[in-house]
């Protein structure tokens, strides 16, 4: 069984030179590795900045000190984590522009793709660059460089290819995804409601852009092989399964419903709301969900249990730092306290108050005032 995090932001590389402007410098390969391992119990994760030639010799540097070492299947282990160096790319698609996530085998093949994407890209040093490439050509790059590929969050109204490209990926891809991230303001009954989504894998990542945020949305796996070579025959359907994925309920994402830019405010009138109901205008940012119903030729349904609601504990009303440490110094991992710790000992060790929040968090009843343009749904307390 793994815990798998696809989707992790590089903040600076070790030679000090930003990578995703936007991220904390606090994360860079090392911190990642620990906290991924030792604090979210973690044992797969996705670095897709390491196009950034900082962050390729960072992979490099690890791996020459035997932190990181190189596995037969591809990826690297350090110690209980396995660790896939990948990009993230932003490629005009359709009516928009989208992006998308890439994992490659070794850091010589991420770096034979790079040296080919080259004239295409303005900075590669930096995150989530646009390539001035037609999407057929960056899928043959990564294809014979030996990576594999999925669109990334799929449904943001934020370069997500649902969000702001297309209502069909059969209209703008040449082939159709073997994976497909769905982003944090949906769930997988949200993506289901999308038949060409029918047999196409669906992760939840954590787009994590500081330390704690790794791991707030994750995958549980298992795969034959905890390697790239595993990760590439479940995308392929050779082998391995995607149990379960953990994730925000979608209601506390940032996208989930419209948001008027004139008022400021999330809509909260039923969905689809298209412009704003109070003032009537045009100028918003479009809900994951109201953009969703608009599209979806299946009528949304409940998730499954393959779809287990999440949220971090540091979200949760009175868990302040002193309280993560002590939870996580009696349980182990931040996993482990959210999904696992019995009800009697978290009261022992959080008290009563805390102890039902988490409770309430793990059978996914938490009461939220849904999140969008931008802004988290919040935790009515
Ligand atoms: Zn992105
Ligand atoms: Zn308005």
């Amino acid at each position: 069984m793994i815990y798998a995090d696809l989707h992790i932001h590089i903040g600076q590389s070790l030679d000090g030179k930003a990578v995703k402007i936007t991220a904390s410098r606090a994360l860079t390969l090392p911190n990642i590795i620990k906290e991924a391992r030792d604090v979210k119990g973690l044992s797969l994760v996705g670095i897709i900045d390491a196009q950034s030639p900082g962050v390729r010799r960072d992979f490099l540097f690890l791996a020459e000190k035997g932190v990181l070492i190189p596995l037969s299947g591809g990826g690297y282990a350090a110690e209980s984590l396995v660790v896939i160096p990948g990009t993230e790319v932003e490629l005009k698609v359709g009516e928009g522009n989208a992006h998308f996530l890439a994992y490659f085998p070794t850091i010589a093949q991420l770096e034979a793709y790079t040296r080919f994407l080259k004239p295409y890209v303005k900075n590669l040093q930096l995150s989530s660059q646009k390539v001035f490439l037609p999407v057929e050509a960056w899928l043959e790059a990564v294809e014979i460089n030996g990576g594999i590929w999925n669109p990334a969050h799929a449904f943001t109204p934020h370069k997500g290819i649902y969000g702001s490209c297309c209502r069909r990926l059969a209209e703008v891809l040449p082939v159709c995804p073997q994976a497909l991230e769905i982003g944090l303001s949906a769930d997988c009954s949200m993506a289901r409601s999308i038949s060409e989504l029918d047999e196409v894998l669906l992760f939840s990542n954590s787009d994590a852009h500081s330390l704690p945020k790794i791991g707030r949305e994750y995958n549980l796996l298992e795969l034959d092989d905890n390697s790239f070579k595993g990760l590439k025959e479940l995308f392929g359907r050779q082998s391995g399964r995607l149990i379960a994925n953990y994730g925000f309920p979608p209601q506390a994402g940032k996208y989930h419903r419209t948001f008027c830019l004139i008022c400021e405010q999330v809509v909260e009138s039923c969905p689809p709301q298209l412009i704003c109901p109070k003032c009537g205008s045009e100028h918003v940012v479009m809900g994951v969900l109201d953009r969703l119903l608009c599209i979806a030729d299946k009528p949304l349904t409940k998730s499954g249990p393959d779809y287990i609601y999440q949220v971090q504990l540091r979200q949760l009303p009175g868990l302040g730092p002193k309280m993560y440490a002590k939870l996580l110094a009696v349980f182990g991992t931040e996993m482990a306290v959210i999904h696992e710790a019995p009800l009697e000992q978290l009261c022992e060790v959080a008290g009563e108050r805390i102890a039902q929040w988490i409770i309430l968090a793990r059978n996914n009843e938490l009461p939220f005032e849904a999140g969008g343009g931008g802004l988290f749904g919040r935790i009515r307390k």
